[in-house]
């Protein structure tokens, strides 16, 4: 799960990681109030999912509150595209933080290193907007610290690549300390990335991170009931998170056929043969093993909460799942919804006969195999 700027900055904060202050908003009048706390030298900066921010037009500093409150009316609502993200993301709320007055910019990061199977300190003296150019051209200008796995991140080794990074002297030991405080929150948090960039080193000497990207392991989530709110208010798909508080997996894509299947080979399988035969998945979505009705019903209301979704293709292979379980769950679903959609039903294995008796009732479309259900979406959608 990645958490935004304001999510970040305030876990960093936690760990004693000094940031400026500020606050979110998600209309002009708020995002105005805010700016005057700090007489009007604000940087307004659009919260939203992706890298490129600045360059997307989504970040401003102004040192006027009243222009601050219209930036942000101009922001909120306002699809901000990068080349990051070519689709864009529209803009809820902004951050509204304390204007910093920057010397030099770095950049700092602990992530895991999937090759080296090592966690890795990145620094550089190079931060800001044109990271990635550093990282193509010139790569020595990042400096990498691999942890020791069995003894962990020693000082004098970080005083020795904050060195290496050739980082400003000024700024030195306050990057030390820095790098220890991003690194005990990687840990502390579950954390697959603590990305800070731009660090910067103030005109007073002060060294504070301007920018911050956090990325939690979802799958240690279960361990910090902490992150619960924010794992709401950083979905970017509604139904994605609806999906996960249901704790359903779903994947949302960008065609027309909804996909729900039980098992990640089957489910792949499926959108396989659904492009074989010319069409596009809009979604998909794992029922999961040993799934009951009740689930499926929710499964089949989450797929087609999608206003994309044009047809479905359920694909389900019995094995602790039993058919007839899905198939009364497709029926109480259909009902209880009253589904419009042309619906492809194919259940396979366990309990199959029955699943077939209990669906024959119902308005959908048998199929016995992939191939053929597949092929029966296909010919819907022409
Ligand atoms: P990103 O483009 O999404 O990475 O957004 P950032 O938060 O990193 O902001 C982009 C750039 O805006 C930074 O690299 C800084 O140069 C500039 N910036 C952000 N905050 C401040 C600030 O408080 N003061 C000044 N002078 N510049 C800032
Ligand atoms: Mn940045």
């Amino acid at each position: 799960m990645k958490l935004h700027e304001y999510q970040s900055k305030e876990l960093l904060a936690s760990f004693g990681v000094p940031v400026p202050g500020g606050d979110v908003a998600d209309n002009s009048r708020d995002a105005e109030k805010i700016a005057e706390l700090y007489g009007g030298r604000v940087v307004v900066k659009a919260q939203v999912l992706m890298g490129g921010r600045g360059k997307a037009g989504g970040v401003k500093i102004f040192d006027d509150a009243g222009e601050a409150g219209r930036f942000t009316r101009e922001l909120i609502g306002k699809r901000l595209v990068s080349p990051q993200n070519p689709a864009g993301i529209v803009v809820e709320k902004v951050l509204v933080a304390e204007r910093v007055e920057i010397e030099k910019e770095f950049y700092v990061a602990a992530l895991l290193d999937r090759a080296q199977q090592k966690e890795v300190i990145m620094i550089s003296a190079k931060g800001g907007v044109d990271i990635e150019q550093v990282a193509a051209e010139t790569p020595d200008a990042i400096v990498r610290l691999y942890v020791n796995t069995k003894w962990g991140l020693c000082d004098y080794e970080i005083r020795d690549a904050v060195e290496r990074a050739e980082i400003d002297r000024r700024a030195a030991r306050q990057m030390v300390l820095l790098i220890q405080r991003i690194y005990h929150a990687y840990l502390s948090s579950d954390a697959t990335l603590v990305e800070i960039n731009p660090c910067v080193l103030t005109a007073d000497g002060r060294v504070i991170a301007v920018d911050a990207k956090v990325t939690l392991d979802d799958n240690a989530l279960f361990r910090h009931a902490e992150f619960a709110q924010a794992s709401d208010e950083s979905a970017e798909d509604p139904i994605e998170a609806e999906a996960a508080k249901r704790g359903i997996a779903y994947v949302k894509l960008d065609g027309d056929v909804g996909v729900i299947g039980n098992g990640a080979g089957l489910v792949m399988l499926t959108l396989d043969e659904v492009a074989r035969a010319g069409r596009k998945a809009a979604n998909f979505l794992d029922v999961g093993g040993g799934a009951q009705a009740e689930r499926v019903k929710q499964c089949v209301e989450l797929v087609l909460m999608d206003t994309n979704v044009k047809s479905l293709l359920i694909n389900i292979f019995g094995g602790i799942t039993r058919g007839d379980e899905v198939a009364n769950g497709v029926v109480n679903a259909l009902e209880e919804l009253d589904v419009k959609l042309p619906i492809v039903a194919r259940i396979e294995g366990t309990n199959a006969e029955e699943a077939k008796r209990i669906l024959a009732g119902a308005n959908l479309i048998p199929a016995d195999t992939v191939q053929e259900a597949a092929a029966k979406i296909a010919e819907l959608s022409a």
